[in-house]
């Protein structure tokens, strides 16, 4: 596998990925906005985010499956040092202390060790 830079990448091409980036950033953005403008969630919207749940962690499967450890001890996909960059800040994120994310599973946890 090679990791140098793409040295022949061409003008267009770097404005495209460029806009690729761009138009992801505003996609979040936009569902973001969505999940906060409103201050009383309809039904319809409580269902959403029951189904969008789900798909978050989807997502965040597929980027930590892209960077576990590869054969040797580096990142399958960067070729960093495991733990890479990518997967120490998905780490970081999902157990933030102060996050929704280990919240939740505190919650469940005491509900459930208190039965
Ligand atoms: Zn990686």
């Amino acid at each position: 596998m090679s990791h140098g830079h793409m040295d022949t990448t061409s003008p267009v091409a770097i404005d495209a990925i460029r806009q690729l980036r761009i138009n992801l950033y505003e996609h979040l953005d936009e569902v973001e906005g969505h999940a906060t403008k409103t201050t009383r969630w309809t039904e319809e919207d409580v269902e959403t985010a029951r189904r969008l749940i789900p798909d978050l962690v989807t997502v965040i499967r597929g980027i930590i499956s892209l960077h576990e450890q590869g054969p040797s001890a580096s990142c399958r996909t960067c070729g960093a040092t495991w733990p890479c960059q990518a997967f120490e800040m998905v780490h970081r994120l999902v157990k933030d202390p102060d996050g929704e994310i280990v919240r939740l599973l505190t919650r469940a946890r005491e509900s459930t060790a208190g039965r």
